[in-house]
């Protein structure tokens, strides 16, 4: 469903994205692991033209992410994410920050978003929260919603940078588990992600990068039972 062509991003003299080729099948989970810088965050941002790339090719659902706009917004259409900070929009309330895109977007009645959004909500576990505003939630409730917010949009592939990361510990799980759910329901999930229990249960398959290349590549089992890259070793005896 997405083909990556060795794409290249660059910051002034700065390589972030080195040729990078991999696809990614219609339902599959891939997590996105390596250190720090590697270009991670870039690779998805590129894939929903967050970021331009600046060669190579990016083919999403067989359209062609060129300087059309047309492509980029039928992508943007097609591809949710969800990000590290939630970035919900804090003065609206948690139903109608899921009901906004919709209804400009696809162009739905606010009766029809609002049905699909509470639908959403009571899959995510929020449906007593309709009503609030977000800096009324936790941040894993916030999340939470984020992630019900970009359904909404009834995306094909879901893009998700370290959604847990900002969040206090004991709230990571209430994430992971809408997360699983999705991956369960079938979803295309690209993950960025440093929660390696998820990854290795969760993941079809997990790619390291490194240095703004995909340096190893495969089921989650072996790679991290025994990663071949250096690389992939220093960084998994760090944290495991
Ligand atoms: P992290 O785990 O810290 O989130 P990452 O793997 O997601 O890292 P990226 O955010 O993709 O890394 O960044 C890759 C490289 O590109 C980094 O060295 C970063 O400094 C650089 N970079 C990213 N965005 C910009 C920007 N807007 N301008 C200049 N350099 C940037
Ligand atoms: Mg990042």
């Amino acid at each position: 469903i997405i083909t990556v062509d060795k794409v290249v991003k660059r910051w002034g003299s700065f390589t972030a994205l080195n040729e990078v080729s991999v696809s990614f099948k219609e339902g599959e989970v891939v997590c996105i692991i390596g250190p720090s810088g590697s270009g991670k965050s870039t690779l998805l941002r590129t894939i929903n033209r967050l970021e331009e790339h600046d060669g190579g090719r990016i083919v999403v659902d067989g359209i062609e992410l060129d300087n059309d706009t047309r492509n980029i917004d039928a992508v943007r259409a097609e591809v949710g994410m969800v990000f590290q900070s939630f970035n919900l929009f804090t003065h609206m309330t948690v139903l109608d920050n899921i009901t906004l895109a919709p209804q400009r977007v696809r162009k739905w009645k606010r009766d029809q978003a609002e049905a699909v959004a509470r639908q959403l909500l009571e899959r995510v576990g929020l449906l007593a929260h309709a009503h609030k505003y977000p800096s009324q939630l936790s941040g894993g409730q916030q999340q939470r919603v984020a992630i019900a917010r970009a359904l909404a949009m009834q995306p094909k592939v879901m893009l998700f940078d370290e959604p847990t990361s900002a969040l206090d510990p004991e709230m990571v799980n209430e994430v992971l588990l809408v997360m699983r759910d999705l991956a369960k329901s079938g979803m295309t999930m690209l993950v960025v992600t440093h929660e390696m229990g998820f990854a290795r249960e969760v993941a079809d398959r997990v790619i390291f990068f490194d240095g703004g290349r995909i340096v190893e590549e495969g089921d989650p089992e072996p790679f991290f039972a025994r990663p071949n890259h250096p690389r992939a070793q220093a960084f998994l005896s760090q944290i495991k």
